[in-house]
């Protein structure tokens, strides 16, 4: 039976319509392989938002997103914006849609595709199949705690304090994320703090270690922050699922897509309790390239599959559409920011192509 989702798109700004134009190509394709129908309605965000409605993220927009089963995001921002005031700024209405839509688990992996694998800083032997997922909670942690600016002490001088602080619930709700991921990859999952200083963190381990008796057929293990830096330089292959907070997230998740070396590939997840969620590339609107047939469309593509796996929970089709990114590249075909010696160079557009063309050949 044909299953039907609505799926808003949010093109936004720079190389952003270009990217998700191929997306929605391959999306399509695959539907009608998996019998899966999508109903497609675009949006506006980001600077096209303020042109358009004066506000980078329009009421409709939120609602749209709301109605939907899911969310694919290309890019805000760009230069012409970037003077506006931050009410008005692009990256304002980013923020707003994901608080909108309560997303407080943002998903971010770092694979290493074989084809690319000299792409990475870090030598073949120790990056060579690297496969790590980052669950890093978004919404709360020392970037949300109250107290929090600069104040003046009583001698004069001035003081900045933020809070780390977390509620056993949040903590609780991001660590089944965390579990839950594992559970749809490798059966691993590493919860990462810094339990020897912090209380926040010793609250964060001790609820970590009670919800593994939910999931015993996930290997749970702990580390501190400072030692996870120094292993995923080590030896990234250690790792499945990592689950942490929102600051530690937010360096350890750079660091891991870093591994890889290229950031036209790197797609993104950002999901909250229930309703639709938000899947994203990594990289901005690289207003240097835009409308030049050049952008690399493979991490859209690419968040298009995790839209598939856990957005639409479509794991064959999501499977399928990975599949294809790698048989482009095992072809050659390269866009700019990842072409080697060797290989094909191909715009957007081509790279699309050769993707509709892949997919057509497994049918
Ligand atoms: P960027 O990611 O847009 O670009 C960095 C570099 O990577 C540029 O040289 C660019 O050409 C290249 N690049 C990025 N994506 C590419 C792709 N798919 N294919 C080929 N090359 C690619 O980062 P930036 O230059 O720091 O920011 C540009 C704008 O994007 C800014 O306005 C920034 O605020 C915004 N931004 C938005 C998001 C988002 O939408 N989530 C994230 C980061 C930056």
């Amino acid at each position: 039976m044909t299953q039907q989702f609505r799926i808003t798109l949010l093109p936004g700004d720079g190389i952003g319509p270009e990217i998700m134009a191929i997306a929605v190509d391959v999306l399509q394709r695959i539907g009608q392989r998996f019998d899966l129908q999508f109903e497609f309605q675009e949006a506006l965000i980001g600077g096209v938002a303020i042109d358009q409605a004066g506000v980078p993220l329009p009421d409709q927009t939120l609602e749209a997103c709301r109605q939907s089963d899911a969310v694919l995001l290309a890019a805000i921002g760009g230069y012409k914006w970037d003077s506006l005031p931050r009410q008005l700024r692009p990256e304002t209405g980013l923020l707003g849609l994901r608080a909108g839509l309560g997303l407080f688990a943002n998903l971010r992996p770092a694979t290493i595709l074989p084809q690319l694998v000299d792409a990475s800083s870090l030598k073949r032997e120790v990056v060579d199949g690297v496969d790590i997922m980052v669950v890093r909670e978004l919404t709360g942690g020392v970037y949300f705690g109250q107290p929090k600016g600069i104040f003046a002490t009583e001698s004069g001088q001035k003081r900045g304090v933020n809070t780390m602080a977390y509620q056993a619930s949040e903590i609780d709700r991001i660590g089944r994320v965390g579990f839950e991921t594992a559970q749809k990859r490798r059966g691993k999952l590493c919860s990462v703090d810094k339990a020897n200083v912090l209380e926040v963190s010793q609250l964060w381990r001790d609820r970590i270690t009670a919800l593994a008796a939910d999931y015993p057929e996930i290997e749970l293990s702990h580390l501190y922050v400072d030692n996870a830096a120094m292993q995923l330089l080590r030896w990234p292959k250690q790792f499945d699922t990592i689950v942490t907070g929102n600051l530690f997230g937010d360096i350890l998740s750079d660091a891991a897509a870093m591994l890889t070396g290229s950031i036209g590939m790197l797609p993104s997840a950002s999901l909250g309790e229930k309703g639709p969620g938000i899947f994203e590339p990594v990289h901005g609107s690289a207003p240097d390239i835009a409308g030049q047939d050049k952008a690399n469309p493979l991490a859209q593509v690419l968040s298009a599959a995790m839209m598939l796996r856990y957005g639409l929970d479509q794991p064959a089709a999501a499977e399928q559409l990975e599949q294809a990114v790698l048989q482009v590249l095992d072809q050659g075909y390269r866009t700019s920011d990842i072409m080697s010696e060797g290989m094909i160079q191909v715009g957007c557009q081509a790279m699309g192509a050769a993707l509709l063309k892949t997919l057509d050949q497994e049918n």
